[in-house]
């Protein structure tokens, strides 16, 4: 069993965190290989579309990735933490209690500056759903897609 635990070794065996050896599969629920899915976008690529970087903050949220949510968020939005170390704590906090289980795309308005998606996180705390709906906007800033902002509704499934 051992010798498919492949592709944990360096420079990505730091991203291993919370992520279990049997399981490849990219956590944003995309079906793919996390290396040729979000991966690439944590490790500093820039995501072509806003859908791209949506899925990279979910699955950067799964992995427990602070520093890739408050570098992909839009300095004007309101969620935005002038304390980055407190903001940091905060993310990683979510992200250990939180399991993260896919996230569901449900419409996308695109744009070539801005991209308005509709999605549901599916999230489960300990045994109950936490999962809720939002609709995110996505601009793009010097050619990188940031977070813009949020309006979230609840969503019980
Ligand atoms: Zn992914």
């Amino acid at each position: 069993m051992g010798e498919i635990l492949w592709g944990f070794e360096s420079p990505f065996s730091h991203f291993a965190v919370g992520f279990t050896m049997t399981q490849n599969k990219c956590p944003c629920g995309s079906n793919k290989e996390y290396l040729l899915c979000c991966a690439p976008y944590h490790q500093g690529e820039k995501a072509p579309t806003a859908e791209a970087l949506l899925r990279a903050r979910f699955s950067a949220y799964a992995l427990n990735l602070p520093r890739f949510i408050i570098a992909t968020t839009h300095p004007d939005n309101p969620a935005y933490q002038k304390n980055m170390q407190q903001w940091e704590q905060h993310i990683s906090q979510f992200s250990t209690t939180h399991h993260f289980e896919k996230v569901e795309i449900l419409d996308i308005t695109p744009g070539e500056e801005e991209t308005t998606i509709r999605f549901i996180a599916h999230l489960k705390r300990g045994h109950y759903r936490a999962s809720f709906m939002e609709t995110s906007r996505f601009v793009k800033q010097n050619g990188h897609w940031l977070y813009r902002s949020g309006v979230v509704a609840e969503h019980s499934s």
